[in-house]
């Protein structure tokens, strides 16, 4: 290990050991759904990932939005319940994240990374080697509730997971190409899908569009495509399919 590392680790424990404050606990449980699901040694990875994430990465609010903790935590949290089963450096490459109010139109009227136009609202971004880009009111409804297999942080970190290489593994992207050309078909031809239509946009944003299904809606993506669902458990090393069935034996 170099120099840099050797400090960036040192950093990071000293980061991670101090106390997670009271009020962030209450975030957790406030804000963010996902954060019951987990068990207590799971909560306990999170919120070292949050602590890390919070004060390593430069936070601007856009718009007019005044940036607090809550705003931070809510974001983190869901960002680092992505990351859980990576690397605990899987975001190193991520420096910054922008919080807009709500929904926004680009005022210079940029084209977004995904090529769609931009003088329709958006609800985030993510760009190769620059930030991820959120509104906050879409954040918080998606940490608030989980249910229709939709989430704006989840999709935006997938994005940014994605370009990393954080977590690919080989023979992955065959499987992401058949599932995605079925969804393109299946959309074409008008059918309901559980996956949103705007997954059939490119295989960029299938890949996000899946691992919101993945992560909100798992037990169905696992009975709707078992090899999409087996070639996510593996690129995510997590099975939140496994996660929701405890849930459920244990009422909890
Ligand atoms: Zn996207």
């Amino acid at each position: 290990m170099n120099f840099v590392r050797r400090l960036w680790h040192r950093r990071r424990a000293r980061r991670t050991r101090a106390p997670f404050p009271e009020a962030w606990f209450s975030t957790l449980r406030e804000d963010v759904a996902h954060y019951a699901l987990l068990d207590e040694d799971e909560r306990a990875r999170l919120r070292r990932c949050v602590a890390a994430f919070v004060s390593e990465k430069h936070w601007e609010g856009c718009g007019g939005l005044h940036i607090d903790d809550r705003i931070r935590v809510v974001i983190a949290a869901q960002a680092c319940y992505l990351a859980m089963g990576l690397a605990h450096d899987a975001y190193r490459r991520l420096k910054s994240i922008l919080v807009y109010p709500s929904a926004w139109v680009d005022p210079r009227g940029r084209k977004g990374f995904d090529g769609l136009d931009t003088s329709s609202p958006r609800l985030g971004e993510a760009w190769p080697h620059g930030p991820v880009i959120l509104s906050w009111r879409d954040a918080q409804r998606a940490g608030r509730r989980i249910e229709h297999g939709r989430n704006v942080v989840f999709h935006e970190f997938a994005h940014h997971l994605d370009m990393s290489d954080a977590m690919h593994s080989t023979g992955s992207h065959d499987v992401l190409q058949r599932a995605y050309r079925t969804h393109v078909e299946q959309t074409r031809l008008g059918r309901t899908t559980l996956l949103d239509p705007y997954g059939a946009t490119n295989e960029i944003e299938f890949f996000a569009v899946a691992t919101e299904c993945f992560f909100e809606r798992p037990a169905h993506l696992r009975n709707d495509d078992p090899h999409l669902y087996e070639m996510l458990r593996r690129c995510y090393r997590q099975d939140p399919a496994r996660r929701e069935e405890a849930i459920d034996r244990t009422g909890t």
